[in-house]
């Protein structure tokens, strides 16, 4: 169901847009993203404002800001990453701190494949990736194959 007429009015009332970024001017959390409440969840408030402009949100994806500005609800600003993606962003941004430990999901083996297929080294992929050069190798040759990577590689012969 579409959201209320009242609720994106009360959700635009908060933006303060500018040429560039549309900031978000109520509460936020501590990284500075904004919080909207829609009357029965809280919403970080870039991710509304993709629902408004896009539809939903494909299952599990992050919402992530060209600009780097957490605050920033610019539908133009935004884009979807997948955990590979975001870790770029933030080796980008200097905001990576903390040991990154993930399973591989399918749209992390995708981002891999995809940063093969660009020619990006395996030191590379997995400095951006936090994966072993092996998976990568294992990745690259079909040992992991899509859905299939949360078991450990079977024995092939
Ligand atoms: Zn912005």
């Amino acid at each position: 169901m579409p959201p209320r007429k009242n609720l994106i009015a009360n959700f635009w009332s908060k933006v303060a847009k500018t040429e560039a970024c549309w900031e978000w001017t109520a509460a936020k959390d501590r990284k500075g993203y904004g919080k909207f409440w829609d009357g029965s969840f809280l919403w970080l408030a870039h991710r509304y404002s993709w629902k408004l402009h896009f539809g939903s949100i494909p299952r599990d994806a992050m919402i992530l800001h060209k600009c780097n500005n957490p605050s920033c609800v610019n539908p133009n600003h935004l884009y979807v990453g997948d955990n590979c993606t975001n870790m770029l962003d933030a080796i980008r941004a200097g905001t990576h701190s903390t040991p990154y430990i993930r399973k591989l999901d399918d749209a992390a083996v995708a981002q891999i494949r995809d940063f093969i297929s660009q020619g990006k080294s395996h030191g590379e992929i997995s400095a951006i990736c936090d994966v072993s050069t092996t998976t990568i190798s294992r990745i690259r040759n079909r040992i992991i194959p899509y859905g299939d990577n949360r078991r450990p590689p079977q024995k092939r012969f």
